[in-house]
């Protein structure tokens, strides 16, 4: 992007720059207004000054917007945003995270199509598989996440999508993305990773081999638990695709959210850096504590894929999640000892969130399920916001008393 030094210096020169100022300034278009801050454009529908010219921009023959869930600026900034920190041709955003991941397999995949997901998923992400994707036709298999010879395995003629999350929730494991991104390919299969819980700030996906990433905006992004939203990104000819369901089917992102979002991103490292230097202290602190009997977080010598981690992103995120003493008695209590954490399963937020996993977010799964899923009746997660590291060990020391 040129400098217009004759219109005021309305946009910036963004080539080759850093990751933090794509956070701060890709994107945005000034009006000739001169507004600092990106504006907000709040409308869903747009004029035109005469017949000819709304029939040329219906007809595609002249660029501009039309109508809100075809185009909007403010919206169109974020996902330049966001492709530009995703190193991303293109990116489009969604009303919320599951949007995007129904956007990506219902523009990616049809009828007879087989789709493998990696074991330990979002729980609405499974729901959407399981319910709804397979009564339209598309096949469904579970593979553990890091097990690379268990994805060939399960490949078919006709697999068409590997969906994953690295690293999984609430236990933190990994999947080596590259080497996924082999596989995949090999079976003429594209990978597409929910990237919710690094942001592009600790992981590239696409950089790594990827061919989508998908987000809920919901999280990290925004950060501060005020808006629903989600992102795709990839090749502009797989998100052609994706933006064409999206325009058809409706579910856009609204401009204020985009707005919010585009503020989000500006302060997204710092939080990222905050939120995750916090976690590996605690994750440090509790290792030591009496009455913790295990603690998961990528960032600790003692998890089995921390050389991983360490390579495959920047830092290791701020969920920590770790065992306690005294089954789900044990785990209840040190949860209803803590007055700062608020109890809830959310996260990517600047508040701190506490989690009994077994009996909430993993609370519809068997037994056996749950088993299976490593998810043990005396696990607790939490989210580390952004509060005082002291206060929050504070509060965690609470819950270790009342084991
Ligand atoms: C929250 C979440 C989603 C769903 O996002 P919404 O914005 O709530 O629709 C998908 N994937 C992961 C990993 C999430 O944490």
């Amino acid at each position: 992007m040129a400098i217009d030094w004759e219109a005021g210096r309305l946009d910036s020169d963004l080539e080759g720059v850093g990751d933090d100022t794509l956070a701060v300034r890709a994107g945005q278009r000034r009006t000739p207004e001169g507004e600092h801050g990106e504006a907000l454009f709040f409308t869903s529908s747009y004029v035109f000054r005469s017949a000819a010219e709304a029939a040329a921009r219906f007809a595609g023959e002249r660029p501009g917007n039309v109508y809100s869930r075809y185009t909007n600026p403010t919206v169109r900034a974020f996902e330049e945003r966001i492709a530009a920190l995703e190193g991303a041709e293109q990116a489009v955003a969604t009303a919320s995270g599951m949007s995007a991941i129904m956007a990506t397999v219902m523009s990616l995949c049809s009828a007879g199509d087989h789709v493998l997901v990696s074991r330990s998923v979002f729980g609405a992400t499974v729901s959407l598989f399981d319910k709804y994707f397979k009564r339209f036709g598309v096949q469904v298999d579970y593979v553990p996440l890091a097990d690379l010879a268990a994805w060939d395995a399960a490949c078919k003629p006709n697999t068409r999508l590997f969906f994953v999350e690295s690293p999984s929730n609430p236990l933190a494991e990994l999947v080596d993305i590259a080497r996924l991104a082999e596989v995949a390919h090999r079976h003429s299969a594209l990978l597409a990773v929910d990237n919710c819980f690094c942001t592009p700030i600790l992981q590239k996906p696409l950089a790594l081999g990827a061919d989508i990433v998908v987000h809920s905006a919901t999280k990290y992004i925004d950060g501060q638990g005020r808006c629903l939203g989600g992102v795709v990104a990839g090749r502009s000819e797989l998100m052609k695709e994706v933006v064409g369901f999206l325009r058809t089917a409706g579910p856009t992102l609204s401009p204020f959210n985009a707005w919010v979002f585009l503020k989000g991103l500006e302060t997204l490292r710092l939080r990222m850096q905050a939120h995750c230097a916090s976690a590996l202290a605690l994750a440090e602190w509790l290792e030591q504590q009496p009455g913790i009997e295990r603690v998961y977080y990528s960032g600790l010598p003692s998890h089995p894929q921390h050389a991983l981690a360490s390579q495959q992103q920047k830092a290791f995120g701020a969920v920590v999640s770790f065992e306690v003493a005294g089954g789900r008695e044990g785990a209840w209590r040190f949860i209803d000892a803590t007055r700062l954490l608020s109890i809830t399963a959310n996260l990517g937020d600047s508040k701190s969130t506490i989690t009994h996993p077994a009996t909430t977010t993993h609370g519809r799964l068997t037994p056996d399920e749950r088993a299976q899923a490593g998810i043990r009746d005396s696990l607790i997660r939490i989210a580390v916001g952004l509060e005082d590291l002291e206060d929050l060990k504070r509060d965690l020391a609470r819950g270790l008393q009342a084991l």
